[in-house]
């Protein structure tokens, strides 16, 4: 089973087509502090308990999801600056609160943007 990016709406894995595509796939930090930002930035609620999603071992988020400027390359790969939290996601966002999030209905998926 490829990794599959782990934001909502998001449909890209991480197969040799997508990694063609330009595409490239990050893992969530380590780091408590950067990781509980990125799962914040992320909005996924569990269904059951309706608690901030936890994200897996090998939970991952795909290149779309951060800016252009906030990657960098090392040894001809493509990888994330440090410190770098996920921004661009194809729903809309309220917030309410410190940390408390409401996702609204996820905002139409752009698919030509989607295609870099
Ligand atoms: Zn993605």
């Amino acid at each position: 089973m490829p990794k599959a990016c782990s934001a909502i709406n998001c449909p890209n894995r991480d197969t040799r087509e997508s990694r063609a595509r330009g595409l490239s796939f990050h893992s969530f930090p380590k780091a408590h502090e950067l990781r509980k930002r990125w799962m914040l930035a992320v909005k996924r609620i569990e269904p059951g308990s309706r608690r901030l999603w936890i994200p897996g071992a090998g939970a991952c988020l795909c290149s779309q999801h951060f800016a252009q400027d906030e990657f960098e390359l090392y040894g001809g790969q493509k990888r994330l600056k440090a410190g770098v939290i996920p921004s661009v996601f194809s729903f809309k966002v309220l917030w309410r609160g410190e940390g408390l999030v409401v996702i609204t209905e996820p905002a139409t998926l752009e698919r030509s943007c989607l295609c870099m």
